[in-house]
């Protein structure tokens, strides 16, 4: 699995962001989510930061070149195998990544977590996440207490899962990314696995996916 070149294709809060952290974890992959790394981008006020959060605040989709500089930045610096969460989200970004040096992409595969429309809307309803470490549920996972079940930070609701931006999110997806994972439907590359259900069960989905197209 050291090999492993992995990019996670779904719509957003299909669960790509916890599954690919314990993936990662679980097989001592790089993992990388631009959505995440974007938003550090802005807290730093870097440069690059600055230019994104013209789009980010407006959930307008953020330009190619932009997300290209860090994803092609960062999959550099990699030694083994990666999992890139948020990228490729357009056919040019997947065009662009089958063109980084061979070495990078080797057994490049794609997975996609489905899950539809109306129960990702209901989802992102009851999403929150933690504001200091990377631990993100619902509000039925902290019932009682109100705080991170991992470090006892504050629980906050995303800027984008608010509905109106869910919506918007959701289009830019329809319209831009169904595209890439035609993509890699046509170059054979392509896993496709459910959403549904508990972490566990996805989890257990992932793995049976990229074991029995090792
Ligand atoms: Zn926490």
């Amino acid at each position: 699995m050291e090999e492993t070149r992995l990019v996670l294709l779904g719509p957003p809060a299909c669960g790509k962001g916890t599954q690919g952290r314990r993936l990662a974890k679980e097989y001592g992959l790089g993992y990388f989510s631009t959505g995440k790394q974007l938003r550090r981008e802005v807290e730093a006020g870097t440069a690059l930061g600055q230019e994104a959060d013209k789009y980010l605040s407006r959930t307008e989709y953020v330009p190619d070149q932009l997300v290209l500089a860090i994803v092609s930045d960062w999959v550099s610096k990699q030694g083994g195998g990666w999992i890139l969460d948020g990228f490729p989200r357009t056919v040019m970004q997947a065009e662009e990544l089958d063109r980084f040096p061979s070495e990078s992409i080797r057994s490049l595969r794609a997975l996609l977590i489905d899950v539809d429309r109306e129960v990702l809307a209901q989802r992102v309803s009851q999403r929150c996440e933690c504001g200091y470490c990377s631990w993100t549920g619902t509000s039925d996972d902290v019932k009682e207490t109100a705080s991170c079940p991992s470090c006892g930070g504050a629980l906050i609701r995303r800027r984008d899962d608010e509905p109106e931006a869910f919506r918007k999110r959701m289009d830019i997806y329809e319209e831009l990314t169904l595209p890439v994972i035609e993509h890699y439907s046509s170059s054979g590359g392509l896993l496709r696995i459910s959403g549904i259900g508990t972490q566990g069960e996805v989890s257990k989905r992932v793995k049976d996916a990229l074991q029995s197209h090792g």
